[in-house]
C-alpha cells in the first residue's frame, strides 16, 4: 500500500509524493496522522538542516491521529485510540533518561528527527516510541488539530516548571507567539495572580489579547522594563520567560526579574546570535536565577493532553490556519509568514 508524504529531499526542497507504508511488525503501531502542525523547528531544518536529521527523511512532530494497526506485542495503544504524540523520545538507558530528564539525553531522539515525522499520511510508531516516549491517548472531546499542540504544550510547561512558578507570583513573559499565549493560560492554571505579556508585532498582541492577561506590553512602543517594574510595584516580576527567539530578550529578562526571581530562558537563538552581554553582578545582587528550557519529558506531554482535554489551557484562538499535505508549501510559507499563529496540516484531506 502507498500513501503521500512529504519528503525532504535536501535543503530547502519538500517534495509532497507517493511513498510505500511504513513496514510494520510485531512491536510497533501504524498512526493515521488527522493533524500536524508546523513548528518553527520544522522551517530551521527545512531552510538550514539539523545533524539529527538525514534526508531523505520525514520531518513533523506536532502530531495527533488514530492508531489503525497494532503489533501483537504492543500493550500501550490498541486499534481505534486517539492518540497524540510528542518530539522528545528518551533512550530509556543513559544517566539522564533513567532520571526522568529525557530531554536532556545525548542521543536526543525525537519524531520528525532520527524517527520519521509526521508530515504524512500514516506514521510507525516504532517500539521505541511506545516504551519510552510521548503517546497520550485523549478523548473524542478534543479535536485532533488541539490534541497535536500537546506537544508545544508540553515544552511549554517544562519551561514554567523549571521557573518554579507558583501560587501568588508575578509573571512576565516575553514573545507572545503560540508558546506565549500558551503559558498565559497556564501561568494562571499554576497560581500566578499578575501576568503580564510582552510582544513586538501588533498582529501577534492582538490574538494575545483573548487570553486576557492582567497587561499587554507593546515592546515597541512602552519601555518595557519600566513597565513592567510599575506593574509590579517596581519590584520587578517574580518569573520572566522569554519566548522569543533574541539575545535581547533574554538581557531585559534579567534585568527587570525580581530579587530573588526565576528567568526561563525558552526560546532558543539563531546560531550566529551574539553573546548575551551583562554585569554579571546584577543576578549576584539579586540573588535571582537563571534558568534554561528545551523540549520536554513524556509526562509533560501526558499532562499537557489532560490540560486540553479538560478546557485549562485554550489553544483553539492560536490556530489560524489549515492546509492539506499537497498544499505543503503554502502552509510553510504560511507559518514563515508570521500572518497567523499556528498553521495545521491535515494530511486525510
Ligand atoms: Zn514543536
Ligand atoms: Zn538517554
Amino acid at each position: 500500500m502507498m500513501m503521500q508524504a512529504a519528503i525532504l529531499e535536501a535543503l530547502d526542497s519538500l517534495v509532497v509524493q507517493e511513498v510505500p507504508l511504513p513496514q510494520m511488525d510485531d512491536d510497533s503501531a501504524l498512526l493515521r496522522v488527522e493533524a500536524v502542525c508546523i513548528c518553527g523547528s520544522d522551517i530551521r531544518i527545512l531552510h538550514h538542516g539539523n545533524p539529527r536529521v538525514v534526508p531523505p527523511a520525514i520531518i513533523g512532530h506536532e502530531t495527533a491521529g488514530v492508531v489503525v494497526q497494532a503489533g501483537k506485542n504492543v500493550r500501550r495503544v490498541k486499534e481505534g485510540d486517539r492518540v497524540a504524540v510528542g518530539a522528545d523520545v528518551p533512550c530509556g538507558q543513559c544517566h539522564w533518561c533513567r532520571n526522568g530528564l529525557g530531554n536532556n539525553c545525548a542521543i536526543n531522539y525525537a519524531v520528525g528527527y532520527q524517527i520519521p515525522g509526521s508530515f504524512a499520511q500514516y506514521m510507525k510508531l516504532t517500539r521505541l516510541l511506545l516504551e519510552e516516549g510521548p503517546v497520550t491517548k485523549f478523548s473524542s472531546t478534543l479535536s485532533f488539530e488541539e490534541a497535536a499542540l500537546a506537544e508545544p504544550l508540553a515544552c511549554a510547561i517544562n519551561g514554567l516548571e523549571l521557573a518554579h512558578l507558583s501560587l501568588g507570583k508575578s509573571v512576565a513573559i516575553i514573545g507572545l507567539g503560540p508558546i506565549g499565549c500558551m503559558m498565559i493560560d497556564l501561568a494562571r492554571r499554576m497560581g500566578a495572580t499578575m501576568v503580564i505579556g510582552i510582544q513586538r508585532s501588533r498582529l501577534r498582541l492582538d490574538i494575545a489579547r483573548e487570553y486576557q492577561a492582567d497587561a499587554y506590553i507593546a515592546s515597541e512602543e512602552q519601555d518595557v522594563i519600566a513597565r513592567c517594574r510599575e506593574l509590579t510595584a517596581g519590584e520587578g516580576p517574580d518569573v520572566v520567560i522569554t519566548a522569543a527567539g533574541s539575545v535581547e530578550t533574554h538581557r531585559q529578562a534579567i534585568e527587570m526579574v525580581a530579587h530573588r526571581g526565576y528567568v526561563n530562558l525558552f526560546g532558543g537563538l539563531p546560531k550566529n546570535a551574539p553573546p548575551l552581554n551583562i554585569l554579571s553582578n546584577m543576578i549576584h545582587y539579586k540573588e535571582c536565577f537563571v534558568t534554561g528550557s528545551h523540549g520536554c519529558v513524556p509526562r509533560h506531554h501526558e499532562m499537557a493532553v489532560r490540560l486540553l482535554e479538560q478546557g485549562l489551557v485554550r489553544v483553539k484562538p492560536l490556530i489560524t490556519h489549515h492546509f492539506p499535505l499537497n498544499k505543503i508549501h503554502e502552509a510553510f510559507a504560511t507559518a514563515e509568514g508570521r500572518t497567523g499563529m499556528k498553521v495545521v496540516l491535515h494530511p486525510q484531506a
